[in-house]
């Protein structure tokens, strides 16, 4: 099991032997600022909406938008093959702030096409026939959901991975035509689960489980201490090409032009 960095385990080891935290002003003015850009995005670019896949980074945006009742739609890609933690968490999300997350559903067509000519789990055998599923359960549903609005928001971090090194918090997505916006993207993994801890935020249980980073059930493992927290998505490709397509252009990945700093 890898060092635990979720609340429960924490409970269990003090903080302050697992990690090194941060100064608790350090992360306030970081939760202030993060506040701020969710604000600014609330008033400056409705309607919006933010896409999540319910882990940790998302529960934290989620939290910061539904206790200051900002003006923002919440959505989930529900792939069909999501493990069943993460379909609780939907209905976690509603026990604990009364919010129903919209789900957006690959359409059914599509995902025969796909299944009929390749099979069900055709992922493993190449990168291509991977984004091909990924097109069909993560990507058209996305683009559905953006439609008509003017900026989307995710949860990504910079320090997540090798392909988001360079991730801004505000970009250009010339692919949707809109503005998207990363307001974690400087959030080390500390302070999310420092933020989680501190205001009771529930969370996915496979956290807990040694998954740091979740997608869909037959592409996501566990991962052990010391590997990378992307180490477990579609851990059989190169680290490289390890994106959904949710955030590629042209099938491409691409940091778009960052417009403006946080
Ligand atoms: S993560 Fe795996 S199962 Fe999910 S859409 Fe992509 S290839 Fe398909």
């Amino acid at each position: 099991m890898r060092a635990a960095r979720c609340p429960s385990t924490a409970t269990s080891a003090p903080a302050s032997d697992e990690h090194t935290r941060k100064p608790m002003s350090d992360l306030n003015a970081r939760v202030n600022e993060t506040r701020g850009i969710l604000e600014r995005i609330a008033r400056d670019f409705s309607p919006a909406v933010f896409a999540s896949s319910l882990a940790a980074e998302d529960m934290v945006l989620t939290d910061l938008i539904l206790k200051a009742g900002l003006p923002i739609t919440i959505f989930s890609l529900e792939t069909g093959r999501l493990h069943k933690e993460t379909l609780a968490m939907f209905d976690k999300v509603k026990a604990h702030y009364g919010y129903d997350i919209v789900v957006m559903r690959p359409k059914q067509e599509l995902v025969d096409e796909y299944v009929a000519k390749n099979g069900l789990n055709a992922f493993y055998d190449s990168v291509e026939m991977r984004k091909g599923c990924c097109y069909v359960r993560k990507v058209e549903p996305l683009g559905r959901a953006l439609a008509g609005n003017k900026a989307w928001i995710t949860g990504q971090r910079r320090a997540q991975s090798t392909t988001r090194l360079e991730l801004p918090v505000q970009e250009d997505d010339a692919a949707h035509g809109m503005a998207k916006f990363n307001p974690l993207a400087d959030w080390s993994e500390d302070d999310v689960w420092t933020y989680i801890r501190d205001n009771n935020v529930p969370y996915n249980d496979l956290h807990d489980r040694g998954y740091p980073s979740i997608g869909c059930e037959p592409c996501t493992r566990a991962i052990q201490p010391g590997e990378d927290v992307r180490a477990g998505r579609w851990w059989w490709e190169n680290a490289d090409s390890k994106e959904c397509g949710l955030h590629l252009v042209d099938g491409k990945l691409i940091r778009i032009k960052s417009v403006a700093p946080a």
